[in-house]
């Protein structure tokens, strides 16, 4: 079976959820092929990625390939391409895996498809597109087809691989070291799950009504183990940060449930959560157009709903 590169997500030594999924996926396609860019690959990660199916590891671990923003990644997968003739090539939806994503295309003049919600035979890929407003499928009919496939579209299912390790040498040009990372500042991390990978995320808008009263979203996320978001409303009026907010100029999620809580449900955050498996909302208005999308609605005073459930899941 033809060979397909899964670029891994890593921070740490740690690979991450979603390069899992995508290692899952192109398993049901071919023969995965897991690529490490950057130093660090511990044996941990190795197993993981082999035991999930990775049948080689492609390391690039020259310094060089993480000291450059992405640009060396997106070469690296190019010089990949043309010495390995992959089937494809699936990188993680994330805002760097998108960047890849474009220069990978343009590198191998290539047609690439983003936001990748499901992927079949003959690269038929489920896209969600226009801001989450449309739901295509999609083929590449171009060069090797490049997919973006969102995190938690696909759940993880281990099956081992060989995890043959390769070393590559990667020259990069002169245009992909033009900016060099000179700091990296960790973004504080809770105890919670990061947003865009999370299973379940609680969500909060304008109707939790201040910062004090995201406690509330914040104790539900944290009985579910899920990761808080926020609609834009709620992070403009500084109620909750920016990096949480979810919809077309915030971050996309696709988990497997997701609760809005004193959402309205405008199209804007529709496009970062409307491929979620299960939608909840909690809601005072049972006209809200959230309650279109949703699969199960509570309508009632969130301040009343929003503990009750967590007070219940507690118990169990
Ligand atoms: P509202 O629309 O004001 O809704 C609040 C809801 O809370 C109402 O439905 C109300 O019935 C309910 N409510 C009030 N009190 C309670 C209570 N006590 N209990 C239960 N329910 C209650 N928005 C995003 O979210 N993400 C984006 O990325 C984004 N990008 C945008 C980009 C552009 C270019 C533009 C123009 C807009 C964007 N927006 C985005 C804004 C978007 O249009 C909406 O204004 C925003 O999503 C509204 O947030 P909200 O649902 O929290 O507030």
């Amino acid at each position: 079976m033809s060979e397909i590169l899964v670029l891994v997500e890593h921070v740490d030594g740690e690979v991450k959820k979603v390069t899992l999924e995508l290692l899952t996926l192109a398993r049901s396609l071919g023969t995965p092929a897991a690529v490490w860019a950057g130093p660090g690959i511990t044996a941990d990660a190795k197993a993981k990625l082999a035991a999930y199916g990775a049948d080689k590891i492609y390391v690039a671990g020259s310094d060089d390939v993480v000291d450059h923003v992405v640009a060396p990644k997106a070469e690296l997968l190019a010089q990949l391409v043309a010495d390995k003739a992959p089937a494809a090539v699936l990188v993680a939806a994330t805002a760097e895996g998108k960047e890849v994503a474009g220069r990978l295309a343009v590198k191998t003049d290539s047609g690439v498809i983003t936001d990748a919600v499901g992927l079949r035979e003959g690269f038929v890929a489920d896209q969600s597109i226009f801001g989450g407003g449309v739901n295509v499928q999609s083929r590449v009919r171009r060069g090797t087809p490049i997919v973006a496939v969102r995190p938690n579209s696909t759940a993880p299912e281990a099956a081992a691989g060989a995890g043959a390790e390769e070393e590559v040498a990667v020259s990069l040009s002169d245009g992909a070291k033009a900016a060099r990372i000179v700091e990296r500042v960790k973004q504080e991390k809770g105890a919670r799950p990061e947003l865009t990978e999370a299973a379940i995320v609680v969500s909060g808008g304008r109707g939790v009504g201040s910062a004090e009263n995201f406690a509330i979203i914040e104790a539900l996320a944290d009985s579910l183990g899920g990761a808080v978001g926020a609609s834009r409303a709620a992070t403009d009026a500084q109620w909750y940060p920016h990096q949480f907010q979810v919809g077309q100029t915030g971050k996309t999620v696709s988990p497997q449930l997701y609760i809005a809580a004193g959402i309205s449900g405008a199209i804007q955050h529709r496009a970062g959560m409307q491929t979620a498996k299960n939608i909840v909302a909690i809601n005072k208005d049972p006209e809200a157009p959230i309650f279109e999308l949703a699969d199960y609605g509570v309508v009632g005073d969130l301040n009343q709903v929003v503990p009750q459930l967590t007070e219940e899941i507690e118990k169990r």
